[in-house]
């Protein structure tokens, strides 16, 4: 993705007030992100570890999303092991289950979106062989760039639901 600054970031999100927007910690390490290797920037709030917060391109703009760690599935073990963006398959606790607010109204009224993925949220990494799982294989065949399509046509489809009956957004 293109490298963008903490003001962009922090103007991204598309599903949370303006003030929360203010205050979300920022990863520590963003002057050093690794942008040319990420089809999204996510990360887990260095402050509040049950929440994470996922930002990316869509349709040409900027759209942030923040996450919360779903805790049914955080505290026992997750019956999913492979991560609905990237499908890398992980072992136990390598796949949360996050919730995403709905962006408009019906995020709003407590309707959410809910997806298993990556602990770390390092899909990207993950699926060009920069960061290995815990379980250190891999179990396809399918070569990086179809791997990183795949990411971004779920990760499409993912925002898509979180955009779901919002008419404010994505019709223009
Ligand atoms: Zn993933």
């Amino acid at each position: 993705m293109i490298p963008v600054g903490e003001k962009e970031i922090r103007g991204s999100f598309v599903n949370c007030s303006k003030g929360e927007a203010r205050r979300i910690n920022l990863p520590r390490s963003l002057p050093e992100t690794p942008w040319a290797d990420l089809d999204f920037l996510g990360w887990l709030d260095p402050g509040a570890p049950d929440r994470g917060y996922l930002v990316t391109e869509r349709r040409g703009e900027l759209v942030g999303v923040t996450l919360r760690l779903s805790r049914e599935v955080h505290r026992s073990y997750a019956k999913s092991t492979v991560c609905s963006i990237c499908v890398t398959p992980h072992a136990g606790t390598g796949i949360s289950l996050f919730v995403a607010p709905r962006a408009g109204a019906a995020g709003r009224q407590g309707n959410t979106v809910g997806t298993y993925m990556c602990a770390d949220l390092a899909c990207s990494l993950y699926v060009r062989d920069i960061r290995k799982t815990e379980l250190g294989v891999r179990f396809e065949t399918l070569g990086n760039e179809e791997r990183i399509m795949r990411v971004v046509v779920n990760l499409e489809s993912f925002l898509d639901k979180v955009f779901d009956g919002d008419l404010s957004s994505g019709a223009a």
